[in-house]
């Protein structure tokens, strides 16, 4: 295997009002070199901070309280190996365990993110050839200059990053990265794109301002994009075009894809694993066979009851009847996080929570009693359990 991120035992919390929030608990993910992951939930499964933990893009009152999101980058892990030892471990760099000084050397160059939602990764007030063209020397800068691992200042925030990057736009924009940004738009396909460069972001179609996005995302050819509900806001035609352009990206470069959804269609199509998120856990991975053809997971199968086949697949997720579980720390407990909406749940099942294989190996798992004890062993639930859960 040549593995290019490995996610261990990740917990991420929300402090609130109300309570301790385990938005994310201990996940775990092993993604390959060139691979298209998907992770596909419904809606405040955790997708989203899951993906925004592993870019470190958590913010107050959120915060991620434990495990590590190794990267492998050989001559990254050199660089940072003196001054941050315990960060390294081989090839890998975990990125939790380096400053955000130091990480922020990687974002757009070997990591960048999409979102769902474009107007958030423009500055209204830029054209859009300007902004790409500093993002093509941004990652000129980073690649010119030797990583600089020790912090000079103090940890810049996200906010001042972004700010820096904006300021000095102008100063540093030279006539090559504009024809390089003017050839981004043109890979995205974005017509007339010497043109297109002069214009502002809202004179940009929805469909159009979400190629340019992908076309900021890759100006540091990025070893790894993360894609957050990337077509979710699109009308079908444009998101079947926008799918298709990122699959043919990922072929021409070889770049690994993360990609976030809640649609299953969007999955059969572009991934090659997958993993199930359920309140904040994934609670089943595999290939895309395994989950279409061969689930295990009781919440697998409701999500995919009514899609006949993987060639069937083009649905939305299922609704399951029940309400997701509370994420509030004193309300969760030890039990399956299922429990409450499981068909097949069992008294084992209230007892203790479903143990994950967590060895890094890439078989199809699930978290789930069925998938780690013998049937047979397992005591049927009382009759009245499901009374007064719908
Ligand atoms: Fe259902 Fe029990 Fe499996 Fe949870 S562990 S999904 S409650 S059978
Ligand atoms: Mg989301």
């Amino acid at each position: 295997t040549d593995e290019i991120l490995r996610v261990t035992d990740l917990s991420t919390r929300y402090f609130t009002q109300e309570g301790q929030v385990n938005a994310v608990s201990s996940l775990d993910l092993r993604i390959e070199r060139g691979e298209v992951f998907g992770i596909v939930g419904e809606s405040g499964s955790g997708k989203s901070v899951t993906a925004r933990s592993i870019m470190n893009l958590i913010e107050s009152p959120g915060e991620i309280t434990g495990g590590s999101v190794e990267y492998r980058n050989a001559e990254f892990a050199e660089a940072v190996v003196d001054d941050y030892p315990d960060a390294v471990d081989g090839e890998f760099v975990d990125l939790l365990e380096v400053p955000s000084r130091v990480r922020q050397s990687l974002r757009g160059t070997s990591f960048s993110m999409i979102f769902q939602d474009p107007e958030s990764s423009f500055n209204p007030t830029i054209t859009v050839g300007e902004q790409l063209a500093e993002a093509v020397e941004v990652q000129r800068r980073a690649s010119a200059r030797p990583r600089s691992t020790r912090a000079r200042t103090d940890d810049y925030s996200l906010g001042e990053y972004l700010l820096s990057t904006v300021l000095s736009s102008r100063r540093y924009v030279s006539e090559e990265s504009r024809e390089r940004a003017i050839e981004l738009l043109e890979l995205v396909g974005i017509p007339d794109p010497v043109e297109r460069a002069d214009e502002y972001p809202h004179e940009y179609s929805g469909g159009m301002l979400q190629r340019a996005m992908i076309a900021q995302a890759l100006a540091g050819e990025p070893d790894v994009l993360v894609a957050d509900e990337p077509t979710t806001a699109l009308d079908v035609t444009i998101q079947a075009q926008i799918l298709d352009l990122l699959d043919e990206l990922q072929e021409e470069t070889g770049m690994t894809i993360l990609l976030i959804t809640h649609n299953l269609g969007v999955i059969a199509r572009m991934c090659d694993r997958v993993g199930v998120m359920y309140a904040g856990e994934i609670v089943e991975r595999g290939t895309l066979e395994d989950i279409f053809d061969d689930q295990v997971h009781p919440y697998t199968e409701g999500l995919l009851g009514s899609v006949p086949d993987l060639d069937g697949a083009g649905g939305r997720l299922q609704p399951i009847p029940g309400n997701v579980p509370s994420l509030l720390d004193h309300e969760m407990g030890d039990r399956c996080h299922f429990a409450d909406r499981c068909p097949k749940a069992m008294e084992d099942c209230l007892e203790h929570p479903p143990e994950y294989p967590a060895d890094g190996s890439d078989h199809h798992a699930a978290r789930c009693v069925l998938a780690e004890t013998e049937y047979d062993d397992a005591r049927a639930l009382p009759d009245d359990y499901f009374d007064g859960t719908d």
